[in-house]
């Protein structure tokens, strides 16, 4: 079956579409960017509501399919098809973003969107339920996680509605939900790649404390090997810097009381402030 591979699941019901249209809340000078186009049912009202559309589709049928669909109509020459993987993609300028993806490549697209520049105005897009809840979730909530926190530090990510199997064809083996992201502008003004480093360290176990955490040997090395990195850079001699266990029992033995946190429970100002206190020593994630 075709669909298989490129998870293909065609939204059939026009009043499903018809919400993420209104949720989406286009005006008549935006430019869309849509991922997954299929068969278009989305495409056509998209092109309804603004200047141009840019459809990244991977599934050459798909593309011809499309194609077919818009030519002769008066939006033929609004619609720009790109053909490929939209992960390996290097994104165009756009205003929106609105999709019915394929779920496996959630996560990638989710991080890919918030990572683009100039900031888009906002994205509506179906995923799978599990992976809505876990967007939106907070500190203290069960699916809170490293995408949670990650989604929380440059957005404002809201669940817009639960959309059940059979509007689907073929129906997928999920539920799905709708949500939409509204990236801050300005980004906050943090160093993404350290930011994410500590994130992995501290979500690997995120209901250990960050003491336990980062006394693990493994860690330690990791550290040791950054720091030994940064001062070759930084022509700083690794052996006259501070052992890095003696740093973290500095920085989580502090008034912050850090080392008996844990991940579940803390938010976006408590990371910041952690990544402020280990980079402030030297102490590297990246
Ligand atoms: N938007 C259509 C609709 O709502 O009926 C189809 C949605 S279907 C869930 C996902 C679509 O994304 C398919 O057309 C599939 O070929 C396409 N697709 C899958 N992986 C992709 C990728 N990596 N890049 C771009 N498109 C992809």
């Amino acid at each position: 079956f075709r669909g298989f591979t490129f998870g293909q699941h065609i939204l059939k019901n026009p009043l499903i579409i018809q919400g993420i249209i209104q949720k989406s809340e286009l005006k008549s000078t935006d430019v869309a960017l849509e991922v997954g186009p299929g068969t278009g049912n989305l495409t056509v009202k998209l092109l309804e509501s603004t200047k141009k559309v840019i459809a990244c589709e991977v599934d050459p049928r798909m593309v011809a399919e499309l194609q077919k669909r818009v030519m002769g109509t008066e939006y033929a020459s609004h619609l720009q098809i790109l053909c490929g993987d939209v992960i390996k993609m290097e994104l165009p300028y756009f205003d929106v973003c609105v999709a019915n993806i394929p779920y496996q490549i959630s996560s990638p697209l989710v991080f890919k969107l918030l990572a683009h520049r100039p900031i888009f105005r906002c994205a509506v897009i179906m995923v799978q339920q599990e992976f809505a809840m876990r967007m939106v979730a907070g500190p203290g909530d069960p699916l809170y996680c490293r995408l949670s926190i990650n989604c929380r530090l440059l957005s404002k990510c809201t669940h817009l509605m639960k959309v059940s199997k059979n509007n689907f064809k073929p129906p997928p083996k999920v539920e799905s939900s709708v949500i939409r992201i509204v990236p801050h502008n300005p980004p906050p003004p943090v160093n993404f790649v350290e930011w994410d480093g500590l994130l992995r360290l501290c979500f690997t176990r995120k209901n250990k404390t960050l003491g336990a955490i980062f006394r693990q040997e493994t860690v330690v090395q990791l550290l040791e090997q950054n720091l030994k990195t940064w001062c070759a850079l930084n022509s700083k001699k690794f052996e006259e810097m501070p052992p890095v266990k003696e740093t973290i029992e500095k920085v989580l033995g502090g008034e912050d009381g850090f080392g008996e946190k844990r991940s579940r429970t803390m938010d976006v100002d408590d990371f910041l402030k952690l990544l402020h206190l280990f980079n402030k020593e030297e102490i590297r994630f990246a």
